[in-house]
């Protein structure tokens, strides 16, 4: 295929998909009014981008971008920090400061994120190391349906009196499902409410910001947690993660990240306001050019012939995209392709590597600014059957086309 006919094919794509481009943009609209008034209600000043040091005593800039994050989000208090080191980092907090010995977390979305697993202690890769199980908290799961969606009777069977903590991932992760909706969020929750009203309910809210009006303590969850270097840092900030929700939590979240007694009183904000907040104002436009991306790319690789999920069509709630490619060769060929579309590191040819903490060998393609950045364009594969690759990010819309366009000229070698 030439360079011309690809481009026709990824014109035809964009034309059959203007109505749910439309859409997407009547989102963007509104959770940018979101923010801005929320910006605005706070009165957001030059004077709270100023480096705090030392223990970030009394630390302005630090507590209005809280209330900010708060308000977007539609939480009671947030806890947003560059102390916070990772997704993972944020949702453990969450974990370990909610819970107690004796408690159970019950996940109801199948096996959580796999670095997840080693918190909770379901693996063995961090024996001794003090994970839930090591406190007497134990663990229990409901899978999701063949479906992908969540068996509810089966879930309200699995809440027993010491169920303190209900847990949901958002997002696919590696598993081949779609995203879990804000619909089906929000009604597993009334109905766990009706049988237990005072447990917890905590969102692996991870790609999920943004892509609908409502986040999901909007829909009655308590916390949700996630990373700054995905969708909600719009990709300009370097590193931290959020936990937002009720005060009671995440007050013990804090506590659980400074020390009991302390809370939120110290962390020095290390000069990241500007970056946190200007990130998180064209966070929703950022959010939606990656989105577009995927859903283009879900729609080109259909039209060539694969299997796509979710399918161009299909409600989202991530901004991941999987395509089934069915070889090894393949899957190495369109990281090949999307590596030699970034800005950094355009040079690199990805190979697949044994990363710590997965059982298969994976292959990722990331030319980014910041590292490991996944609202940034990216795409990664685990070296097994049936030979999925993950793509995700885009900071603006035409370098995901850019970046699909040389994937599939990629793809086309092999045949030749
Ligand atoms: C990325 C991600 C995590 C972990 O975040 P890290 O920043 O990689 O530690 C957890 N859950 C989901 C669904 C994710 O996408």
């Amino acid at each position: 295929m030439s360079d011309d006919k690809i481009k026709e094919l990824i014109h035809k794509s964009e034309l059959s998909l203007h109505d749910k481009f439309a859409t997407l943009d009547e989102i963007c609209e509104f959770n940018q009014i979101k923010v801005l008034d929320a910006m605005q209600k706070n009165r957001l000043s030059e004077k709270h981008f100023t480096m705090s040091t030392g223990y970030g005593y009394n630390d302005d800039g630090r507590e209005v971008c809280e209330k900010i994050f708060a308000d977007v989000f539609g939480g009671e208090c947030a806890l947003v920090r560059p102390q916070i080191m990772s997704g993972t980092h944020a949702i453990s907090l969450c974990l370990f400061g909610v819970l107690r010995p004796g408690d159970e977390m019950l996940s109801v979305t199948g096996s959580p994120y796999d670095t997840i697993q080693s918190s909770i202690g379901l693996n063995n890769s961090a024996i001794g190391q003090g994970s839930l199980s090591e406190f007497n908290i134990t663990y229990d799961q409901v899978d999701l349906q063949n479906d992908g969606g969540i068996d509810i009777n089966n879930v309200l069977n699995h809440i027993k009196s010491n169920t303190k903590v209900i847990f949901m991932q958002r997002s696919t992760g590696y598993a081949k499902r779609n995203a879990i909706t804000l619909d089906v969020i929000k009604n597993v929750i009334s109905a766990i409410r009706k049988k237990k009203a005072d447990v917890i309910v905590i969102v692996d809210n991870c790609y999920g910001e943004f892509l609908n009006k409502e986040e999901p303590l909007n829909v009655g969850a308590d916390l949700i947690a996630g990373s700054l270097i995905k969708n909600p840092g719009g990709g300009l900030v370097h590193t931290g993660g959020y936990v937002i929700g009720k005060m009671k939590y995440v007050t013990q979240v804090a506590s659980r990240l400074s020390a009991p007694g302390i809370a939120f009183e110290v962390g020095a904000n290390l000069g990241v306001i500007r970056s946190y907040l200007q990130g998180l104002f064209i966070a929703p436009t950022v959010t939606m050019n990656a989105l577009k991306g995927a859903i283009l790319t879900a729609s080109v690789f259909e039209d060539l012939g694969y299997e796509v999920f979710p399918r161009p069509f299909d409600e989202r709630s991530d901004i991941i995209q999987a395509i089934v490619l069915g070889s090894k060769e393949k899957v190495t060929a369109y990281c090949k392709g999307i590596q030699s579309a970034s800005p950094v590191d355009s040079y690199a040819a990805p190979e697949p590597w044994a990363m710590p903490g997965y059982e298969d060998e994976i292959i990722m393609a990331a030319g980014n600014f910041v590292q490991g950045s996944s609202i940034e364009l990216s795409a990664d594969a685990p070296i097994r059957e049936p030979y999925i690759v993950y793509q995700q990010g885009g900071l603006t819309y035409e370098h995901v086309k850019i970046g699909i366009m040389r994937a599939v000229r990629e793809l086309e070698k092999l045949i030749k």
